[in-house]
C-alpha cells in the first residue's frame, strides 16, 4: 500500500513500512512562530513521542522534494532529548538515529530557517524552500517537519502559535491529521488576508498578501469558479480548501505563475501582473490534481514517479480543458486555440519522440523532457477519447474511464499503470499497444482527423519552422531589444540590427512561420517598420485543428465537455 500527494512538477510518494510500530502511536508538534527584537521572525519545531521498543529510532530530516535537494540546510539548532538518548549521524545527512531506553519519551526541537538569500523572485524555484520573512512566512510541509521513520500509520496533532497580530491560514487545522496530511501541508502566516467562499457545503479559503492587479474578492471568486467545476465533474461533495497566494518579485515586464498541489490545498505562486485566464486555467490543472493521480489509484513511487507524468500532468491537461469548458470558465474557442497551442508545441518539441524511460530520467534536467509528458500525454488522451467513442459509436468516452478509477481507486494500482486495464475493462477498448507505441517508445502520435468531432478537423501539413533570427533581451519598460542578428536568417536583409528596440507587432504572430511578421522597431531616434518571414527554412510535420464555421454551436461546446458522442448529438 502507499500514499501519494501531489505536486505542480513532481509527485511525492512514500510506501509505507509496517514494522514494529503500532498505527496507535501519536507524534505531537508544537510550532511557534515568534518575532524576536531585532525583528527576526523564528520558527521553532517542537515534535514528543514515545521512541521505539527496541530501543532505536531513526529521525528523516526534510530532504528532497519538487525538485530541492538538501532540505535539511533548512533545520538548525536540532536537539533530542529523552531517558538515555545517544544520538548519531548516520551516512545521509538527513538522517540522525537516536539510541534510548525501550519506549523512551524523546522530544526533537529545531529551527526551521529560509536556507536561501533574499525574497522569492520569479526566477529559481526557491519559493518551495521555506520562505521566513520579517512580515510573513510561507512553509510547506513536506520541507520543515522532521519525522521519524517507520511511524508513517502514526496520528499527528499539532498546535501552532502565531505572532498576536499575524493572520495565520494552513490545511493543518484541519480534523483527524496523519503524517501524510503534515508531508503534503501548507501553512502562510504574517500579512496575509483571507477570503472565504462557499462550495457545496464547504469553505474555500483563499489567502494573499501583497498587491495585485486585480482585487482579493475578485480572486476568490474565481477560484470559487474552478473548485465548483471540478467537484461538479467529478460528482464529488464539496469539501474545505485552501489556496494560498503568494507575490514573486520579477522584473518589469516579464510574468511568472506556478504551484505545488497539496492534498486539500494549493499553494500559488505568481507575479503581481499575472494574466488571468492563464491563472486560472493553472488553477483548474492544480485542483484537478485533487483527484489525478490522487483519487484514480495514484501515481508512481519515487524513482518512477516522472514515468507517470503523462497521465498525472497530461490528462490532468485534458481534463482542465474539459472542466473548464463544461464550467463555461473559458470558451470552446479558446480551448482550441490552446489545444492548437499544444499540438504545435509537440510538432517542435526537439524531444518528442524521447521514450517514456528517457522522460522519467531526464525529467529534472532538461526543460524539453520536462515539458514533453504534459503534451503527449494530453494529446495521448485525446486519442484515447477518439478510440473510444468511435470504437462504442461514441455512446461512451473517456469520462466513463475516469469515474471507474475514481470508483476503484482504493482497488487499482497506480493510476497511470492501471489506465489501460480500466479501459479495457470499462469501454471493451484496448489501448495496449496505442499506449506501447506512444507513452512508452515515443512514437509520433497523430491524432485522427475527426478526434475533435464536431468542432473541427485535425489538418496534418508540412509547415515552415518558425525562427525570429534575432536573439535579445527585455529592457526595463518590458521591450525586447535585439542583442544579436543571424546573418542566414531574413531578418538580417529585412534589416533588423543589434540595439533595435521592438515597439509593437503589426502583422503576423508568435509562431506563425507561414505569414509573413510586420514589426515596429526604434532605432537611432528614427521609428519604422521592419517585414520579414520569420524561419530558419525548415520544416517540421505539425498538426492543427482548423475549426468548423459553427464553432460556437452547442455541438462543439457538448464534445469538448465529453458530454456528447461523436456525431455531436447527445
Ligand atoms: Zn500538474
Amino acid at each position: 500500500m502507499s500514499i501519494k500527494c501531489f505536486l505542480k512538477v513532481a509527485i511525492f510518494a512514500f510506501t509505507f513500512q509496517l514494522q514494529s510500530v503500532s498505527a496507535g502511536e501519536r507524534l505531537n508538534y508544537t510550532l511557534t512562530i515568534s518575532t524576536q527584537q531585532d525583528k527576526a521572525v523564528q520558527v521553532e519545531i517542537i515534535l514528543s513521542f514515545s521512541g521505539e521498543k527496541d530501543g532505536q529510532t531513526v529521525i528523516n530530516l526534510p530532504n528532497s522534494w519538487g525538485g530541492e535537494e538538501h532540505l535539511w540546510t533548512g533545520i538548525s539548532d536540532l536537539s533530542i532529548t529523552g531517558n538515555g538518548v545517544r544520538v548519531e549521524l548516520s551516512e545521509d545527512p538527513f538522517q540522525r538515529v537516536v539510541r534510548h531506553q525501550s519506549g523512551a519519551r524523546l522530544t526533537l526541537s529545531y529551527r526551521v530557517i529560509q536556507d536561501w538569500p533574499g525574497v522569492p523572485m520569479a526566477t529559481g524555484r526557491n519559493s518551495y524552500r521555506p520562505v521566513i520573512q520579517p512580515e510573513y512566512v510561507h512553509l510547506i510541509g513536506d520541507t520543515i517537519f522532521a519525522i521519524p521513520e517507520n511511524f508513517n500509520e502514526s496520528t499527528v496533532s499539532i498546535k501552532i502559535k502565531t505572532p498576536e497580530t499575524w493572520v495565520f491560514a494552513s490545511d493543518l487545522e484541519a480534523e483527524g491529521l496523519n503524517v501524510d496530511a503534515l508531508r503534503s501541508s501548507v501553512m502562510v502566516a504574517g500579512d496575509f488576508r483571507i477570503e472565504s467562499r462557499p462550495v457545496d457545503n464547504a469553505v474555500l479559503r483563499v489567502a494573499l498578501r501583497g498587491d495585485w492587479d486585480f482585487t482579493d474578492a475578485h480572486f476568490a471568486d474565481m477560484v470559487q469558479r474552478v473548485v465548483q467545476a471540478n467537484h461538479t465533474y467529478w460528482g464529488d461533495p464539496g469539501e474545505d480548501f485552501l489556496v494560498t497566494v503568494l507575490p514573486l518579485e520579477a522584473d518589469p515586464g516579464s510574468q511568472s505563475m506556478g504551484g505545488t498541489s497539496r492534498t486539500d490545498a494549493f499553494a500559488f505562486f505568481a507575479t503581481a501582473n499575472l494574466d488571468e485566464n492563464t491563472a486560472i486555467q493553472i488553477l483548474t490543472h492544480e485542483h484537478a490534481h485533487t483527484w489525478n493521480p490522487r483519487r484514480l489509484g495514484g501515481g508512481y513511487d519515487e524513482d518512477e514517479e516522472a514515468a507517470g507524468y503523462w497521465f498525472s500532468e497530461g490528462f490532468t491537461d485534458f481534463l482542465t480543458q474539459r472542466i473548464g469548458v463544461s464550467a463555461g470558465l473559458w470558451t470552446a474557442t479558446d480551448s482550441l486555440s490552446r489545444w492548437n497551442e499544444v499540438l504545435s508545441e509537440y510538432a517542435l518539441s526537439p524531444e518528442n519522440t524521447a521514450s517514456n524511460s528517457k522522460i522519467r530520467d531526464g525529467f529534472w534536467d532538461n526543460r524539453d523532457l520536462n515539458r514533453l509528458p504534459y503534451i503527449r500525454g494530453m494529446l495521448f488522451a485525446a486519442h484515447a477519447e477518439y478510440r473510444i467513442r468511435s470504437g462504442s459509436e461514441g455512446r461512451i468516452n473517456l469520462n466513463d474511464v475516469m469515474k471507474a478509477m475514481r470508483r476503484n481507486n482504493n482497488e487499482i494500482d497506480a493510476a497511470p499503470g492501471s489506465f489501460v486495464d480500466q479501459t479495457l475493462a470499462t469501454t471493451g477498448i484496448d489501448l495496449k499497444t496505442d499506449y506501447e507505441q506512444f507513452i512508452l517508445k515515443g512514437e509520433v502520435l497523430r491524432l485522427a482527423e475527426t478526434a475533435f468531432g464536431p468542432c473541427g478537423s485535425v489538418i496534418t501539413s508540412d509547415q515552415p519552422v518558425f525562427d525570429y533570427g534575432m536573439t535579445g533581451h527585455r529592457n526595463k519598460e518590458g521591450k525586447f531589444v535585439v542583442d544579436t542578428v543571424d546573418m542566414n536568417s531574413p531578418a538580417a536583409p529585412a534589416g533588423f540590427k543589434p540595439g533595435m528596440v521592438i515597439l509593437e507587432r503589426l502583422e503576423g504572430a508568435v509562431g506563425d512561420a507561414t505569414v509573413d511578421s510586420v514589426l515596429r522597431v526604434e532605432f537611432e531616434d528614427t521609428v519604422k517598420d521592419l517585414r520579414y518571414l520569420p524561419t530558419n527554412g525548415d520544416m517540421v510535420t505539425m498538426q492543427q485543428i482548423v475549426l468548423s464555421e459553427n464553432i460556437t454551436n452547442d455541438a462543439c461546446n457538448k464534445f469538448l465537455s465529453g458530454r456528447s458522442a461523436s456525431n455531436g448529438e447527445d
